[in-house]
Formats: structure tokens, C-alpha cells, sequence
């Protein structure tokens, strides 16, 4: 990894040019915190364009869905993060992770019509809170960053000129600018990538730093357009939703289960630091972390059926176990269906439940509400409390019991 010595840093911004191109960094923070790491991983960075799933999240969170998406689309637009692209009917940008986008979720993070130190200090703030530590800006990069800035002023009069901002496109700028020049180490990285990956929560601080849907909607984006006009690429190469940035840092998050990050400063033609997209590769390679690999199937969730006692007391039990979601709910129903329980007394055993989808839930609890009014009397043996407060829904009728014996 050390030997490749291919891309070259940034150098339409000076200060980025001069970094030295040999660092090379890598972290994994986990779902509930713990950080691997190793290399330069006390190095500090800008995050650059890292920064714009982040700043979308907090636009999203900010303003909601309806108005971020009537400025900003979410269309991989195959075109380099700074085209000078946008939407032939609407003026919009195509999605939020090229610059005409970013420039425009910057202007969207934050209470509508807040002054433009009230808006970076939200995004200082909100980025630190996925951060889990206080960041700050670096005034050289971005200094040499605005003062070369033709590009992004260039897009952000467009935008300006399409009606998708309404403020001065040289404060846009100047916002979008200081957002990218944020500092941080691949540690910090990684931790920002395990919140999403986390649904949101810090994995460290507890924070619930934006929401699940919010979350949903900034992992698709970056699936399909983080990198750019490599998104296809990457997505089918490596498969973690992913963000790069000029300075040479790379995050990925791998829903449920880890936040990565690498820094390795070369670029490629993509603006994609060369080490890190070789490290992602490996990653998915060797340890099978694409998001449309699955796991081999588990065992079914149906444990068994068995009936206990005799006569007028005796009890089918439909033990299931595991996590149940829409396709393992689905196989308890249509067991059901197929061969219907042959004794009135019929109880669902959960103690080796780990976990019940939304839709795996409503689905159980409407197999109750049939077996009630096929006759049944059914129990709930849920010593965990894996389906907290059963309600079965009209005609439903369920008795929820920590052991079998209490039945
Ligand atoms: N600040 C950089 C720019 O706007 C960010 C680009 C990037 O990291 N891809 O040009």
C-alpha cells in the first residue's frame, strides 16, 4: 500500500497542493464506539467535501424534507464534483454532493434566514456532535481555498441566478468554504461515519445526532453519488455508501455495523485519494463488507412447534427465535396458514427472539388476531419483552406471561 506512489495531491488549492503526500491513515469505529485505528491517525486534515453528506443531514434535519428537495435533487449526475451542472427545467442542482449542490445544502442548514456566523456555528456544531469533540477550522486552507474559490463563485451565482438561493453568492461561498476547511483526523472521521452508520447516535457521546430517516436519506445519496462520476464504480466495487474529500480523506458506513476512514492525500482523476480507494477495496475483499452481500440464510425462525399437557390443557407452543423481519414473519403466517394449530390453547414463545422489525411486528401480531378469531386463546411467553405492548387490533385478544409455566 506504502509503494503506491500514483495521483497527486489537490492543486487548485494551493494549501492542499503543498500537503505531504506520504501520510496515510486508517480507523474503524464500531457500532457501539470502539475505535481501531492506525498510521499518521493523529494527522489533521480538512474535511473538505466529507463535509456534504453531514451538512445535507443537518439541512434535512433543519428544514425538513420537502424543502431541501425542491432546491436540491438526488440524482447521480455522473459529471466531476465541480461541474457546472444543473437541472435543464428546474435550475437545480442534481444532487447535494457535487459543489452546486453542497453550496446549496450549505445555505439550507440551520434556521431559515439566519445570518451567516449563525449558520456556520450550526454546522460547526452540528458536525462536532457526529464528531463526538469540538473541530475548527483551519484559516490557511481556507484562506488559500476562497482565495481561488472562481469555480464555486461561479456556481453559486448560477444558483443565484436560478432562483435556488436567495442570499449573496459570495457569502454562499464563503459559508460553503469554512464548512469544507473543518479539521479533523481519520479517528474523527470514522466516529462521523459510525453515527450514520448508527442510525444516527453517536456511538461514544449517545447523541442522537439527526434522525433514522434522515440518516436513510443521506446513506442513499452517498450510495449513489458520493463519488461522483465514479459512483457506479465504486458502488459496485466496494458497496459501502461513501464520501471522498480533496484533502485525501475517505469515509464509508456500513449500516448496523462500522464507520471507516482512510487519509492518504493523492488523489485520482476522480478527486478520490488512490490509497484509500485501494484500501476500501480490500476492505470489502477480505473482510465481505459490500452492502448487497447477505449473510448465508439463519436458521428458520420457527424453532419449533410443540404441544404440552393433555386434553383441555394442553398448549401448542410456536417457539420462534432470532431477528424477525418482514420475510421471517412472513414464514410464521403462512406456517400457520398451512397447518393450523389443533388445540385452543396456543402461545408464541419469544425468549429467543433478538429483535422485531416494525413490519415483522404488525404482521405477528395480526397472525393473534386470526388465531383469536379462529377460537384460540393465545399467549405471549416474552421474558425479554421483545414485543412490548401487544395490541393485537380488533377482535385480537393476547396474554403476555414471562414462562410457560405461568400459563
Ligand atoms: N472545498 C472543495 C471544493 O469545493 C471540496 C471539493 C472536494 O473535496 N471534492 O472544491
Amino acid at each position: 500500500m506504502e509503494s503506491d506512489q500514483s495521483g497527486a495531491t489537490a492543486d487548485y488549492i494551493p494549501e492542499l497542493a503543498d500537503a505531504d503526500p506520504d501520510r496515510l491513515a486508517v480507523a474503524f469505529c464500531t457500532e457501539d464506539g470502539r475505535l481501531y485505528s492506525g498510521g499518521d491517525r493523529d494527522t489533521e486534515f480538512t474535511i473538505q467535501s466529507i463535509s456534504k453528506p453531514f451538512v445535507y443531514a443537518l439541512a434535512l434535519a433543519d428544514r425538513g424534507f420537502d424543502e431541501v428537495l425542491e432546491k436540491v435533487n438526488v440524482e447521480p449526475s455522473g459529471d466531476a464534483f465541480n461541474d457546472v451542472s444543473f437541472e435543464a427545467e428546474t435550475g437545480r442542482p442534481r444532487n447535494p454532493m457535487i459543489n452546486a449542490g453542497a453550496i446549496t445544502a450549505h445555505t439550507l442548514a440551520g434556521e431559515r434566514g439566519a445570518a451567516l456566523e449563525q449558520r456556520s456555528e450550526r454546522i460547526v456544531e452540528g458536525l462536532s456532535a457526529f464528531a463526538g469533540r469540538r473541530l475548527s477550522a483551519d484559516d490557511a486552507v481556507y484562506a488559500s481555498e476562497i482565495g481561488t474559490a472562481f469555480r464555486n463563485r461561479a456556481l453559486a451565482n448560477m444558483l443565484r441566478a436560478n432562483g435556488i438561493i436567495d442570499e449573496d453568492p459570495l457569502i454562499a461561498v464563503s459559508g460553503y468554504t469554512r464548512q469544507c476547511s473543518l479539521l479533523v483526523t481519520v479517528e474523527d472521521l470514522a466516529l462521523m461515519a459510525a453515527t450514520l452508520a448508527n442510525r444516527g447516535v453517536n456511538p461514544r457521546t449517545g447523541e442522537q445526532v439527526v434522525s433514522a430517516v434522515v440518516v436513510r436519506q443521506t446513506l442513499s445519496v452517498m450510495a449513489t453519488c458520493g463519488m461522483y462520476d465514479g459512483a457506479g464504480d465504486w458502488m459496485t466495487r466496494v458497496g459501502i455508501p461513501a464520501k471522498s474529500g480533496v484533502a485525501g480523506g475517505l469515509i464509508g458506513a456500513l449500516p448496523g455495523q462500522a464507520g471507516i476512514a482512510t487519509f492518504s492525500p493523492r488523489l485520482d482523476r476522480h478527486g478520490n485519494s488512490v490509497r484509500g480507494v485501494n484500501l476500501f477495496q480490500r476492505f470489502t475483499s477480505d473482510m465481505g463488507m459490500h452492502v448487497m452481500e447477505m449473510p448465508p440464510p439463519g436458521p428458520s425462525v420457527i424453532r419449533s412447534r410443540r404441544v404440552f399437557g393433555h386434553g383441555s390443557l394442553s398448549l401448542e407452543v410456536v417457539a420462534l427465535q432470532g431477528g424477525i423481519r418482514f420475510a421471517g414473519a412472513e414464514r410464521v403466517l403462512r406456517d400457520l396458514e398451512e397447518s393450523p394449530p389443533a388445540h385452543r390453547r396456543v402461545a408464541f414463545s419469544m425468549g429467543r427472539v433478538t429483535t422485531i422489525g416494525d413490519v415483522a411486528r404488525r404482521m405477528l401480531l395480526e397472525a393473534v388476531r386470526r388465531l383469536t378469531l379462529d377460537g384460540h386463546d393465545v399467549y405471549l411467553i416474552d421474558p425479554d419483552r421483545v414485543l412490548p405492548d401487544p395490541e393485537p387490533g380488533t377482535g385480537g385478544r393476547v396474554t403476555v406471561v414471562r414462562h410457560r409455566e405461568d400459563i
